[in-house]
């Protein structure tokens, strides 16, 4: 496929989108129960797509219904939810695509992803890795599953999620990190509930591992049956949950099954979490970025003629050179 063919087709779907802060029709309301933070409401899993042909996804940001900026400066959020591939020859995956002005964020559950970008980062995540993309002014790059994990297939599991970059960092130079589960910084729950993995910001003093450009907080958590967590989150960071396996009751009284996003409302208030079932659960958290932006494919920029240089440079070949499989 030529360049301009493939930003007009956009794998990613070729959409300006439109700022706003509403809700979609999925989303219902919560009172508040005694000092938590309210709950602006749970979004249910949504209809699948493929991303490529080794990603089935259901998007729950930005999604077109006016959850866009809701959870800025997280911008997407895709969430391959547990399904089987069988085996094959040939990795499945996306090929050879640009990036500007975001971070791509993959969390891996099951299965493994192989990502190589014209940066010279390879990298391979197994089960509770993250790889950590900074994209900045531009990079290309291939999501894979791993080979030799593709030829014997199996449960898949993965999170791709985007942090949009503040306007002064949108053209910092691309930067990987690989993080592996067993180097993100934890903590050991009392009562055997289960244990919280910090991959950035911070959780009650303990630092997470990942560099990030603005103030997030990203969690790993995973509980036990009947496990329990609580804690704090600025009350002016954009803060959701979603619950990748398990179920679980948000304080007290909201119950969120498998594969639901929980929205918190921007007021402060204890967190609460009882684990129904073992669980894992992702929670983001993140100061917003109260800037203009314009998202386009694989773009996300702050103004429209910013999208067009961006389409400009990636034709001309500015975002460097890789080779697909
Ligand atoms: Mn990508």
């Amino acid at each position: 496929m030529k360049r301009k063919e493939f930003i007009k087709k956009g794998l990613f779907g070729s959409f300006f989108l439109s700022v706003g802060t509403s809700f979609g029709n999925n989303v219902q309301s919560f009172s508040k129960p005694g000092g938590y933070r309210p709950i602006e409401g749970v979004l249910s899993p949504t209809n699948t797509h493929m991303v490529g042909d080794g990603f089935k996804v259901m998007n729950f940001f930005p999604n077109g219904k006016g959850f866009e900026e809701r959870m800025s400066p997280f911008f997407l959020l895709d969430f391959n939810a547990e399904v089987n591939f069988p085996p094959s020859d040939i990795a499945r995956g996306v090929g050879v695509h640009p990036h500007r002005g975001i971070e791509t964020v993959t969390f891996a559950y099951k299965g493994s992803v192989a990502h190589h970008d014209s940066a010279g980062n390879t990298g391979v995540i197994n089960p509770g890795d993250v790889q950590w993309m900074t994209a900045g002014g531009g990079v290309l790059h291939k999501e894979y599953h791993e080979k030799n994990w593709d030829k014997q297939g199996g449960t898949f599991e993965m999170v791709q999620l985007w942090i949009n970059l503040p306007k002064k960092h949108k053209m910092t130079p691309a930067k990987y990190q690989s993080i592996l589960h067993a180097n993100k910084p934890n903590i050991q729950l009392p009562h055997n509930a289960g244990s919280v993995h910090v991959v950035a910001g911070e959780f009650k003093g303990l630092k997470g591992i990942a560099n990030t450009f603005s103030p997030v907080n990203i969690y790993d958590i995973h509980l036990n049956a009947n496990g329990e967590v609580d804690f704090n989150l600025p009350a002016a960071f954009n803060s959701g949950i979603l619950v990748i396996d398990g179920s679980i009751t948000v304080n007290e009284q909201t119950a969120v099954p498998e594969n639901h996003y929980v929205q918190f409302a921007n007021q402060s208030g204890a967190i609460h979490i009882k684990a129904k079932s073992k669980c894992i659960l992702l929670v983001l958290s993140g100061e917003p970025l109260n800037e203009p932006y314009v998202g386009y494919g694989p773009f996300v920029m702050n103004t429209e003629d910013e999208i067009r240089q961006a389409i400009q440079d990636y034709n001309a070949g500015k975002f460097g050179f890789l080779a697909d499989n």
